[in-house]
């Protein structure tokens, strides 16, 4: 009866609020519970040359949460960010990330891989950010060489002086540092000759516009000369399509990241995907 689909409209209507209320709460709680039950997990997604090598990967966060099974950063990160416990996520992702490397270390073909860590803007702003990151190396014995910090905009330009003499001290032992999503923020070209970056990652909105309107391509085309001017690697984020890697080709982008050559998958198939593109066969990587 229509009076009995009322009151249960009603009584879902409250059921959905409390449930809203107790997403936040309750997400919170449970993420406390993540690192020490061991439900972050790394995903790693190929970066490849113009010649369909497979020089490294991008190590990306995912939390196997036993109530809602896998999920993506974009729905715990800015949580873990406000709450803080990004910073100890941060340095678990870079613990497992030295790990790895150390495996790798003896492993054929596996002994030169380059990995790209996300940092957050809470965990870069940490006063003791730089000797957490040493400690680790130092820890691990790992070569810092391979290892890429992946910064933001916004994070670097909320107090440039600072950065710069973080990224500094990160430097001299070797480790490199990319600017994430790059085209996105307000980074004038001043202050990006300033940082010491090794590379730019030309954000994904504009490679998929690319192939749909001329704005993306005068953009890709103006990121791009700026990192030759400045020194700087590029490497394309979000390639999907063989049209959007040609033309990043023609334009001398040289370097890699989507769904074109590979999804970020478990440890295992990354390293099944590695074997597979390095067994000679006719077969290669679509370049
Ligand atoms: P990001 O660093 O810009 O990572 C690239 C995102 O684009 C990833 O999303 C990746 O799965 C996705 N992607 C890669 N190739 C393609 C493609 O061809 N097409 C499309 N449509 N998407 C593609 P994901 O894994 O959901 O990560 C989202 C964001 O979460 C990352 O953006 C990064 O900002 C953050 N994140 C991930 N892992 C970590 C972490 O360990 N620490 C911190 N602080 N942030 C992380
Ligand atoms: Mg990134
Ligand atoms: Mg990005
Ligand atoms: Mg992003």
């Amino acid at each position: 009866s229509a009076k009995k689909s009322g009151r249960n409209a009603i009584r879902f209507f409250d059921l959905d609020m409390q449930a809203a209320v107790e997403n936040r709460s309750s997400l919170e709680e449970s993420m406390k519970q993540a690192l020490p039950q061991q439900q972050f997990v790394l995903f790693y997604q190929a970066q490849v040359d113009n010649a369909g090598v497979i020089v490294g990967a991008e190590v990306l966060l995912r939390w196997q949460r036993p109530t809602h099974g896998m999920t993506l950063p974009e729905a715990f990160i800015p949580v873990a960010e406000e709450t803080g416990l990004i910073v100890a996520i941060g340095l678990w992702v870079l613990e497992s990330v030295c790990h790895q490397l150390k495996v790798w270390e003896h492993e054929p073909g596996k002994e030169l891989l380059h990995v790209a860590v996300n940092v957050s803007a809470r965990q870069f702003q940490q006063t003791n950010f730089v000797e957490q990151i040493i400690d680790v190396l130092e820890a691990t014995e790992v070569n810092p060489a391979r290892i890429t910090l992946e910064l933001t905009e916004s994070m670097v330009l909320a107090n440039i002086p600072e950065a710069i003499s973080k990224m500094q001290v990160l430097k001299q032992k070797g480790i490199k540092f990319a600017m994430d999503d790059f085209g996105t923020g307000h980074s004038s070209l001043s202050s990006l000759q300033k940082l010491p970056l090794d590379q730019l990652k030309i954000d994904q909105s504009f490679i998929h516009d690319i192939a749909e309107n001329h704005d993306g391509v005068v953009i890709v085309q103006t990121i791009i000369a700026m990192a030759n001017k400045l020194g700087m690697e590029v490497i394309a984020e979000g390639v999907e399509t063989k049209a959007q890697k040609d033309f990043l080709i023609q334009q001398h982008c040289l370097n890699f990241q989507g769904y074109l050559f590979g999804k970020p998958m478990p440890v295992n198939e990354f390293e099944q995907a590695l074997e597979y593109w390095a067994t000679p066969s006719d077969e290669s990587l679509p370049v």
